[in-house]
């Protein structure tokens, strides 16, 4: 007693269901209490203090390499796939 198996005018499917069907009803509070960490933060991009281009805090800058004053990601000169150097 109590499933919906015990109702009057219950059914059984006698075909396969081509969708998923819910087993019970969210309420408004549950799913506002899911949604409730859904929304997007806007990004908070600091000036890199070697070049001043923007970068991601506690980032490497992409543009410099560099990270707190101290060049971390040293940049290469543009590479020339095109030269066949083997
Ligand atoms: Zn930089």
């Amino acid at each position: 007693m109590g499933t919906p198996r015990d109702r009057p005018g219950f059914a059984p499917q006698t075909k396969a269901p081509d969708m998923a069907v819910q087993q019970n009803k969210v309420s408004k509070s549950r799913r506002n209490n899911r949604r409730a960490h859904d929304s997007l933060v806007a990004a908070n991009p600091n000036e890199c203090t070697n070049c001043g281009e923007l970068k991601r805090p506690h980032h490497i800058c992409a543009a410099c390499g560099h990270y707190d004053d101290n060049e971390v990601v040293a940049l290469t000169e543009e590479i020339d796939l095109e030269d066949d150097a083997a």
